[in-house]
């Protein structure tokens, strides 16, 4: 019997029941399927593979002598670009949805797993395989919570679906790369966008609260590069509130276990990864990392403005800095946190060095996450990559 038969005859998990990774799970969404058959190997918290999944996917893994390498992963090009005419709704200018509009409108793919929201909750992921470019934009946004983007990899198989769109964050296409030989798929394209500190739909609800002074009406948010969080409000508003003045204390837990665990920040199995962290402010991210990537960067590029990236500043001793004041949950107040903010802005690190300054915070106190609460899993789930990075800083016990 071939695989491709055998893992039919698994059957999903309930909705209700424990996934193999336990706390750690991010809810990807394979559990849900008939492809819980593989779980040992695919779970991005169960089995750290990333070099071995970049040779299958890029022909190479990481060149760990290449400190580019080590923050942003096997790449071939990178840029910052915007549309010249943003979707309105979008979260950015809305890149990633024009790229699955027009693979699909041009026949390269015959569906797009995007994620949609339900009808009664804006940030209640709902995903689904898109078949109009309607469907695509319905998904644009968003949804600041874990996600089961593969909960619908059984459907691919059962429609009779040969070329695909995924759209999804890192643990997801972690996950995705180590079952795609069994989906039966002529030709498979991967569309990524970094992710980090994602939440369970409460934990959204708590962060809201502590931190929106009007958490019903916030559409959406972002971590932006001026060290502002921005959420952007029904009516249009924006409000800002700086990251140093965030209530870290308040904040601890709402992130989910699996973000704290994280070390795919850049989504390093895409084939074309699409974010901002690593352009000027107002611009989106771009990473190339294969040929297939490059191909789907081809056919909007006539739609985009873009810009070599750039590089400013230093990152380094703001990222020591924060590292024992986030440990003990330091809050500053107000306007002592605005004070921070544009002295940072002004002189703080820009471009690349912003990105770089992002991974290190996240990579170091995930580093310490793990050792404290999962020791045993430490030497393995961490990367190499990630294990240099974590070890230019100095961390408390
Ligand atoms: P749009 O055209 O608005 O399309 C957004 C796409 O995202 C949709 O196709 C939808 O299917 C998909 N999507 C929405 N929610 C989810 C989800 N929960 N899981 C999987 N897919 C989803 N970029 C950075 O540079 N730094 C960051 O720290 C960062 N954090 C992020 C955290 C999260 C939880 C997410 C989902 C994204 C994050 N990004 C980050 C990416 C960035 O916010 C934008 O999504 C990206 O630049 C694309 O913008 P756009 O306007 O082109 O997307
Ligand atoms: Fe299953 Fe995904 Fe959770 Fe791992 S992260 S246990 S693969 S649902």
């Amino acid at each position: 019997m071939t695989s491709v038969q055998s893992h039919k005859k698994a059957k999903a998990l309930k909705p209700s029941s424990r996934r193999p990774a336990k706390e750690l799970c991010s809810e990807c969404g394979l559990c849900d399927t008939y492809y819980i058959h593989y779980v040992k190997e695919a779970c991005a918290f169960l089995n750290q593979q990333i070099p071995q999944l970049e040779q299958q996917t890029h022909g190479r893994s990481r060149d760990l002598s290449t400190p580019d390498d080590w923050y942003f992963g096997v790449h071939q090009d990178m840029m910052a670009a915007r549309k010249q005419q943003p979707i309105a709704g979008a979260q950015w200018t809305g890149i990633v949805s024009t790229i699955a509009i027009e693979m699909l409108k041009r026949g390269w793919v015959e569906g797009v797993v995007c994620v949609q929201n339900t009808d009664a909750d804006r940030f209640q992921p709902q995903p689904v395989i898109a078949r109009t470019a309607e469907e695509i934009l319905a998904a644009r946004v968003n949804k600041p919570t874990l996600s089961p983007n593969l909960s619908v990899l059984e459907q691919i198989e059962q429609s009779g679906l040969k070329r695909l769109l995924v759209i999804g964050v890192g643990c997801q296409i972690q996950a995705l790369r180590a079952v795609e030989q069994q989906l039966g798929l002529e030709k498979l394209y991967v569309l990524g966008t970094p992710c980090v500190d994602n939440v369970t739909r409460a934990g959204l609800q708590k962060f809201l609260e502590t931190t929106s002074r009007s958490p019903e009406t916030v559409v959406h948010y972002e971590f932006m590069q001026d060290f502002r969080v921005h959420f952007k409000h029904e009516d249009g508003s924006i409000e800002t509130v700086p990251f140093f003045g965030l209530k870290t204390n308040q904040l601890k837990d709402v992130f989910a276990p699996s973000c704290m665990s994280c070390f795919d920040y850049v989504n390093s199995l895409a084939d074309l990864v699409v974010g901002y962290m690593g352009a000027p402010f107002g611009w989106q991210w771009i990473v190339v990392r294969n040929d297939r990537g490059q191909a789907m960067l081809d056919l909007v590029m006539d739609q985009l403005d873009t810009q070599p990236v750039m590089s400013q500043g230093n990152r380094q001793q703001a990222v020591q800095q924060s590292i024992p004041a986030y440990d003990k949950g330091v809050t500053l107040p107000m306007w002592a946190a605005k004070l921070m903010g544009i002295v940072i802005e002004k002189i703080g690190p820009k471009g690349l060095e912003y990105a770089r300054f992002s991974i290190d915070s996240h990579f170091t106190r995930n580093y310490l996450y793990v050792k404290r609460h999962h020791p045993e899993k430490l030497d393995a789930h961490v990367p190499e990559y990630a294990k240099r990075i974590v070890g230019q800083y100095q961390l408390p016990d």
